[in-house]
């Protein structure tokens, strides 16, 4: 039995005891809870702090993590360059190199508090299934700090990248546990719905949910967002589809977005936005690509949007710390989320948005009954968190203190 004394749960502002059993469930939550009647039952006093569920990060390419710990090629600044640099990166891929750098993305993503992740591997006729064999090995590695699932993700496209197709059914046999897609990928629109069709019969066939990255690009035409939302509502699909990324929607005609938004809505499509790929898609003239999609317009519409890092330190993206905080941070910035009322937006983006679009049927949350995933931190409320990325004493799965995380600085 864990008992956590004077816990300001997600950050309301109202003290509470949390009593969580030996089977890592919430048992108990009241104002008091009178430890000396629980036998063997470790105490911590968190004296106010914040305790909120676990963050959950729906949107990583743990393949792709820290291959440019060395630095990335000087010349490589638009999103086309960087592609061509993963290139050369992904035929050298070995199955223990693979394996080695997601074990290391995920304890970095589970020491700042996230316990549950989704993770894209590329399939394709360079990598083949190599990366993929890697990280279900560092999924097996990690499976006490990280429930972790593996999305089947065709980064070149299935149809103008020749074997892919085929590879994505093996990659599926082999336990990828989500079909993925980047139907901007392909040469031809036909292919590109083309493309999202096989995604949903893939996800039909093994019975899995859908994320694809969708219209990444600037290309104020591409439409695989409408077609992914067209056939989700088709096939009642709702809740179980989430679109990466989407951020061609911001370039097209004010009355298209409504239409298109309007249809993701209806058809209950999750949209996850990684607001650190401001970073990423290129240096181009004013004004300037921002790399994410309509975040205010799509949340004031009653979309389910949420945010994650993406990449770490790769032939993309030089930085990134696998830290909710971080990214959350960068998201309000993005959004213009400037007030109490929004940083909650954005605080729900990096929980329980992220987590219906992890997994639509099951619980989260700070409630009795629900599985004890939790973080300590050090802060009032959520806009303290995000403004301070603040310490994170007890990172808490299933019951047990699985980290800690200490910002610390000291004037002398
Ligand atoms: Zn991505």
């Amino acid at each position: 039995m864990l008992l956590i004394k004077n816990a300001n749960v997600d950050g309301k502002g109202v003290l509470s005891d949390i009593l969580i059993n030996d089977k890592g469930f919430y048992q108990e939550i009241s104002t008091h809870i009178d430890e000396t009647s629980i036998l063997g039952c470790q105490v911590i006093d968190v004296k106010g702090m914040m305790a909120a569920p676990t963050f959950v990060n729906t949107h990583m390419h743990f393949d792709k993590c820290y291959t440019a710990l060395k630095g990335r090629e000087s010349s490589v600044e638009t999103l086309e360059d960087s592609i061509k640099i993963m290139h050369n990166i992904k035929r050298n891929y070995t199955v223990e190199d693979v394996k080695e750098r997601a074990i290391r993305g995920i304890k970095e993503c589970v020491m700042f508090g996230t316990t549950k992740i989704r993770t894209n591997v590329d399939i394709d006729n360079m990598a083949n299934l190599v990366g993929l064999e890697g990280v279900l090995a560092a999924k097996e590695a990690t499976k006490d700090i990280c429930d972790l699932q593996v999305v089947a993700f065709p980064q070149e496209g299935i149809f103008c990248n020749e074997g892919t197709e085929k590879l994505m059914y093996e990659a599926m046999e082999m336990g990828a546990d989500i079909a993925g897609g980047m139907p901007a990928a392909e040469y031809l629109d036909e292919h590109a719905r083309q493309h999202v069709d096989l995604v949903f019969s893939l996800a039909e066939k093994y019975g899995t949910l859908i994320d694809m990255h969708i219209d990444q690009s600037k290309d104020m035409f591409d439409r695989s967002l409408e077609y992914t939302a067209f056939l989700t509502m088709k096939n009642g699909l709702g809740g179980r589809v989430t679109g990466g990324h989407c951020t061609s929607i911001t370039y097209q005609n004010q009355s298209h977005a409504i239409k298109v938004m309007e249809m993701l809505k209806k058809a209950d499509v999750n949209i996850c936005t990684n607001t650190q790929v401001l970073a990423i898609m290129g240096i181009d003239q004013e004004p300037r690509t921002r790399g994410v999609t309509r975040i205010r317009e799509m949340v004031d519409m009653g979309i389910n949007v949420c945010t994650a890092q993406d990449t770490i330190c790769d032939g993309f993206h030089l930085y990134g710390t696998g830290d909710p905080l971080d990214y959350g941070l960068v998201g309000c910035y993005t959004a213009q989320y400037n007030t109490p009322g929004t940083a909650q937006i954005m605080w729900d983006m990096i929980t329980k948005n992220s987590m219906r679009a992890f997994n639509p049927d099951e619980k989260y949350g700070i409630e009795v009954g629900n599985c004890a995933d939790l973080n300590i931190i050090d802060a009032n409320n959520v806009q303290e968190a995000f403004r301070t990325r603040a310490s994170r004493p007890y990172v808490i799965k299933k019951g047990k203190i699985i980290a800690s995380f200490q910002r610390t600085a000291t004037l002398l």
